[in-house]
């Protein structure tokens, strides 16, 4: 493959900065050589960094219109699914969703893998992010925690790199939890998603107890940590730069200080929390905290929409205060941070030419990244590592 360029009247090289009459060059790999003002002819478009997605599921396909709108319900019938999806299924699935998300404006991802079918689909279509290998155990211990972890392929490069996804407090056990941390830095983690699951790590008991015990994956004599999701994953140790909590719906006070000092991330996705009809939570306040807070598209099954775009657009309409500049952001760069990629959702020399390019019809290149943000204006052409997408 050749390289090749754009010449374009405004660049934006990441949510804060911006060259004006410039060009974007690229060589053979879709790395970036060449990044500079020019005097040459530019186009009459706006360049902004390729999104990126930070949490989804790739593999799940949406479920029956019938299915259950209740966190737990909902659970069961997408474990139902899966298990009656043949891994072909799965893969088709994965790529389809890959494919229309790279149309959307979406060059990188943070998938949750349940198979080990991921890192393929995601490699053959160019794809570059964090593929966290999911893991799930709360009846495990010791050298079965430790022998579950060790069994899953954590391995990347520098274009899809590997990170280790145990699915979330009420699923994992504190020594699988612990396990997986050891064995890989990258963590990404569902986190005080439900009211019932602090009531559960609070005090052992409710829906979740209940149903651990019936599906026989309750310890004997298990004790609850005595507090929320936030702190819990802090004793354990888990809490650090490299991982990133999903959701966050429930923060109990101080949470918010902790993520932050830990330098942690938080990904929110605003479809999951419109299909489940949860309250918003206080993104705004989250940023002026300091916390990177990146967006994701979650699943098919929580999400009947599946665009990024459309994500950051509801976004925007649930968190009025955020601004345009906020909101690319939480599409670029901290989604990159939340996947500890920092190189990615960003045009800098020598990183991959991941960049959409937005028609310019009017003057105002402000009004033009708001009317982007806001899902009012799709990309006219998408570039993933140099490769035309769209
Ligand atoms: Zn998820």
């Amino acid at each position: 493959m050749s390289g090749g360029s754009l010449a374009a009247r405004r660049i934006w090289i990441d949510p804060q900065r911006s060259i004006q009459n410039a060009e974007v060059v690229w060589d053979g790999s879709g790395r970036i050589v060449a990044l500079r003002r020019t005097r040459g002819r530019v186009r009459d478009v706006v360049l902004v960094p390729g999104l990126v997605d930070a949490h989804a599921h790739l593999q799940l396909e949406p479920l029956p219109a019938t299915a259950p709108r209740d966190f737990l319900p909902w659970v069961g019938a997408v474990m139902k699914q899966r298990a009656a999806t043949a891994p072909a299924g799965m893969r088709a699935a994965a790529r389809a969703h890959v494919k229309a998300l790279q149309r959307d404006g979406v060059t990188a991802f943070g998938e949750i893998d349940s198979t080990g079918l991921s890192p393929a689909v995601l490699r053959a279509a160019g794809a570059a992010g964090r593929c966290y290998q999911e893991l799930t155990g709360f009846h495990l211990t010791g050298a079965a925690a430790r022998q579950l972890v060790q069994n899953r392929r954590v391995v990347g490069d520098g274009r899809l790199a590997a990170g280790l996804s145990p699915h979330a407090p009420y699923s994992v056990s504190g020594d699988l939890m612990r396990a997986a941390a050891r064995r890989c830095r990258h963590l990404s983690i569902h986190c005080a998603e439900v009211p019932e699951e602090q009531q559960f790590l609070r005090t052992g008991e409710g829906p979740f107890a209940e149903l651990l015990a019936a599906l026989g994956r309750l310890p004997a004599g298990f004790r609850a940590p005595g507090v929320g999701a936030v702190r819990h994953l802090q004793r354990l140790g888990v809490l650090r730069p490299g991982t990133h909590l999903v959701h966050c719906q429930e923060l109990e006070r101080g949470d918010v200080a902790r993520i932050r000092d830990a330098g942690a991330a938080i990904v929110v996705c605003p479809g999951t929390i419109e299909w489940f009809g949860r309250e918003v939570p206080p993104v705004a306040r989250w940023l002026a905290a300091g916390v990177p807070v990146a967006i994701g598209t979650d699943s098919r099954a929580s999400n009947a929409r599946w665009s990024l775009r459309g994500e950051l657009a509801l976004l925007g309409r649930m968190c009025p205060a955020l601004s345009d500049r906020q909101l690319l952001t939480i599409a670029t760069s901290h989604g990159a941070q939340a996947l500890g990629r920092p190189g990615l959702g960003r045009l800098r020399r020598g990183g991959r030419a991941d960049l959409l390019a937005l028609p310019a019809h009017d003057g105002d290149d402000d009004a033009l990244l708001g009317a982007f943000v806001r899902g009012e204006l799709a990309p006219a052409l998408v570039l993933s590592a140099g490769r035309r997408i769209r």
